[in-house]
């Protein structure tokens, strides 16, 4: 096991450079709700394999030969960097053939990128995350790493919103960390289907239901654009400083290590200085509408 907490940013490994991806078999495939699937790979070559790492909030560009490439969270235990898992929805080309290669099969995976969520800054804090729908895959590496050490922060809080109870993603698994005490786990719906019998609403109204302490607060978005500044808002009203408001951004990408420019936001890259972002960073470009 690696423990990952307050580890320094992994360099990416994928092969003999950045740009080539590194043949990966698809070895576990799992339904999550009607479109969206977890596939579990692990690297052909033992020598990549055994150095690879990432930290939770890095992603990977996943490639499918004759198709194309697109980038995808790490969504599985950054404690066990031999198994990865993302977690795809299926909207084009490239999530549409990697369903194709389904298991038993090879894609290419290049990684692992990015600026992921600040772990050194939630010791002895309050955390609290905040996801929407599939925005859940990339704080699922934190909630495994806090729950491998549950004294590390003081609270940790998950507040999570979907469409529908047959939305939710990795729903077992929530409902197992709901028996923990080490963790606060508030799901709500949009629309109550089925015997559902939770909140039915926004994320934030869940703040409601959990006492906020501003000032020792980390809050971690994720989700669909009106989520995050929903979210993120909603935490500076409570008077979260916002240096402790973290938000992961999704831009199209190309190289994921900004030399294309693809993934530009005001002056920033979303490959490299994101996907995710400290608000008081991109208060000013994340106020604008069309951004
Ligand atoms: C850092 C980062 C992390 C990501 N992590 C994940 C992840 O863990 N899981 C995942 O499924 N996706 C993730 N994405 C999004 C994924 O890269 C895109 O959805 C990608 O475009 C899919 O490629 P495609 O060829 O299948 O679809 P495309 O052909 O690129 O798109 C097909 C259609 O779907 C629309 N579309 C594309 N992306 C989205 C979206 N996110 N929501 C709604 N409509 C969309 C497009 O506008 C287009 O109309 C991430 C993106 C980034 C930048």
């Amino acid at each position: 096991m690696v423990h990952t907490l307050s580890k320094p940013r992994p360099e990416p490994i994928c092969g003999m450079d950045t740009w080539m991806p590194a043949p990966a078999r698809i070895v576990a495939v799992r339904e999550e709700n009607f479109n969206t699937r977890t596939f579990t790979t692990q690297f052909v070559d033992e020598g990549i394999a055994e150095m690879y790492r990432f930290a939770p909030g890095q992603f990977n560009m996943l490639y499918v030969p004759g198709v194309g490439e697109a980038a995808f969270s790490i969504s599985s235990d950054p404690a066990r960097p031999g198994r990865l898992e993302h977690t795809v929805r299926r909207v084009g080309s490239v999530t549409r053939a990697i369903w194709r290669v389904n298991k038993g099969g090879v894609i290419g995976l290049r990684g692992a990128f990015g600026r992921g969520w600040p772990m050194d800054e939630m010791k002895d804090r309050h955390v609290v995350i905040v996801a929407g729908g599939i925005g859940i895959a990339p704080l699922r590496p934190v909630v495994y790493s806090l729950l491998e050490d549950p004294s590390y922060c003081k609270r940790l809080v998950l507040l999570y919103d979907c469409r529908t109870p047959e939305d939710r993603v990795y729903a077992d698994e929530l409902e197992q960390w709901e028996q923990t005490d080490a963790i606060e786990v508030l799901v709500t719906v949009d629309n109550a289907t089925g015997q559902w019998t939770g909140p039915v609403g926004v994320v934030t109204d869940l703040l409601r239901r959990i006492k906020v302490a501003a000032q020792e607060t980390i809050v971690l978005v994720c989700g669909p654009k009106v989520l995050n500044r929903a979210a993120a808002w909603s935490f500076l009203q409570l008077h979260v400083p916002p240096g402790q408001v973290f938000v992961n951004l999704e831009r199209n990408m190309n190289c994921g290590f900004a030399r294309c420019g693809h993934c530009q936001y005001g002056g920033k890259f979303v490959c490299s200085d994101g996907p995710v972002f400290r608000f008081s960073e991109i208060a000013n470009i994340f106020a604008k509408g069309g951004i």
